[in-house]
């Protein structure tokens, strides 16, 4: 318990500010990633936090240039990945299952479970979902670049 509580409380941080997310949600990835080290595992590997709307815009403009190189498709103009309240894993790892039975157990949404397939991502919607456009106006664009 001590040992979880412990690796939870690092996560926290850096889950903020290293991949941006809103303290809302790294809560839950926080505990998901603490319980697996607190059973002797090692944590999923994230590969992707926060993205800013204006990266996202100006990776929109390039796929509409016919600039598509690292795109499968064109990046959306509303994403939870702006609002800081979605994470992508790698799905690869041994402790993706454990990842995921937990994030779902806590009432997270799996990409793996969309219309649109996306098992590296999770989410969990809260609030309303800001286009890019919206972000930028309401100034809640905090970074340039891509955080992950
Ligand atoms: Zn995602």
């Amino acid at each position: 318990m001590e040992y979880y509580k412990q690796q939870y409380l690092k996560w926290i941080p850096y889950l903020q500010q290293y991949w941006g997310l809103h303290e809302s949600f790294a809560i839950y990835v926080a505990a998901a990633q603490a319980y697996i080290q607190s059973r002797g595992g090692v944590a999923v590997p994230i590969v992707s936090g926060l993205r800013s709307a204006r990266y996202q815009r100006a990776l929109q403009e390039r796929w509409d240039a016919g600039h598509r190189r690292g795109l499968v498709s064109r990046p959306a103009s509303r994403s939870w990945h702006m609002q800081g309240l979605a994470v992508d894993v790698m799905t690869n790892h041994p402790n993706f299952p454990a990842f995921r039975w937990l994030m779902l157990h806590w009432g997270n949404r799996w990409g793996g479970n969309f219309r649109s397939y996306d098992p590296v991502h999770f989410d969990r919607p809260t609030g309303e979902l800001l286009s890019i456009d919206q972000i930028i106006a309401a100034g809640q664009d905090k970074v340039y670049g891509n955080l992950g």
